[in-house]
């Protein structure tokens, strides 16, 4: 996502006055060269050590310190955030970039999913938008746009399938790690590729689209959409559906968060002069039990969502260091459900802590 907004800016007049990486810091000087951001935020203190030693007109920070920094730099200036860091370390910058009054365009889905109640309840208070980055979620707030909110009846969200679509549950067992990494119509980085596997990136999308749109969660469906073209789709009253289309690439819902309308491109373009089809399948959900276990903690509320986050992405990191095999990840996450008690209207350190202590659980166990 970060450099194809990089892209973007390129050609724009969006001005980079911060950003933040990882640990590719090769990849943050170039960065640093072309766009001459006035802050720059890194995980590590050695790298933030070494980059402020040899960019010292620039100020740099370091860990989760720095990421937070980097969403409300110079906060009295106007600005937007960009969020797509990902696991729960992107929700205190989206907090804090919303508490000091700066539109969030976000493509972290923990954010939403582990603190949407607060998340949402402080976006109002501030008068501050969200817009979703997600391709289902940017196409729906496209279809929503101009609709009143009563004419709505449901809104559904296509998936890919992943990457074993065609594999039934016994097929599933021995699945390796190089297999669930290679998904058919997106490169995308492993923790959402398996995540895609398992459905449970759906799950995810589900429960955010519950916070964005305001609906209720049997307002909500998802349907396998193999071809990814469509992005998601809208039903009204009256039994009009709409669909938003498009060759999938993340540049067209990058490029329409930024300027909030359609802006000429050259990405990929449909062509209606050849012969396609659009298929749809029912979503299975015994056969992709996590999906069923998102609508269970997102209908729960409070701090059940985090309990589901939080085991699943120790089970992806298990499952991707050959620890666990791919069907466990449903079991251990069911199990850590179970294990857990809900706490309603749970504050962020309340959510921050239940992530932490089911990660820890998890690990222990595994
Ligand atoms: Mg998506």
């Amino acid at each position: 996502i970060g450099s194809q907004v990089l892209e973007i800016i390129r050609n724009s007049e969006f001005v980079l006055k911060g950003c933040s990486c990882g640990k590719n810091i090769k990849k943050m000087e170039e960065i640093i060269n072309e766009f001459h951001p006035k802050y720059v935020s890194v995980i590590e203190k050695s790298d933030y050590e070494y980059l402020q030693n040899k960019y010292p007109d620039i100020e740099f920070g370091y860990g989760e310190d720095g990421l937070i920094k980097t969403a409300i730099y110079n906060k009295e200036e106007d600005g937007t955030v960009i969020n797509a860091v990902v696991g729960i370390c992107g929700l205190k910058p989206t907090y804090e970039a919303i508490k000091a009054s700066r539109n969030v365009l976000l493509a972290n889905k923990e954010t939403l999913v582990v603190g949407g109640e607060i998340i949402i309840k402080l976006a109002k208070e501030k008068n501050v938008k969200i817009i979703p980055v997600d391709s289902e979620h940017n196409a729906i707030s496209r279809l929503l746009d101009n609709h009143h909110e009563k004419t709505v009846e449901k809104i559904i969200i296509t998936a890919s399938g992943g990457s074993f679509l065609h594999k039934n549950r016994t097929e599933l067992e021995n699945v390796t790690v190089k297999e669930a990494l290679n998904h058919p119509n997106w490169s995308m980085g492993s923790k959402i590729t398996i995540d895609s596997a398992t459905m449970v990136n759906k799950g995810l999308e589900v429960i955010e689209a519950h916070y964005l749109f305001d609906v209720e969660y049997d307002q909500i469906e998802t349907v396998i959409h193999k071809q990814s073209i469509i992005h998601s789709m809208v039903e009204f009253v009256d039994g009009t559906v709409t669909a938003l289309m498009y060759k999938p690439t993340m540049k067209n819902p990058i490029s329409y968060a930024m300027f909030n309308e359609e802006v000429k491109s050259d990405f990929p373009k449909i062509d209606f002069t050849k012969s396609f089809s659009l298929d749809f399948q029912k979503m299975d959900y015994e056969r992709f039990p996590m999906i069923k276990l998102a609508y269970e903690v997102g209908k729960e509320k409070g701090i059940m969502p985090c309990v589901y986050n939080a085991a699943n992405e120790v089970c992806v990191e298990l499952f991707l260091k050959g620890k666990i095999k791919f069907l466990e990840i449903a079991e251990i996450v069911e199990e850590a459900m179970l294990n857990h008690k809900n706490v309603l209207n749970p504050s962020l350190d309340d959510i921050i802590d239940t992530d932490r202590f089911v990660r820890e659980e998890v690990y222990s166990k595994w």
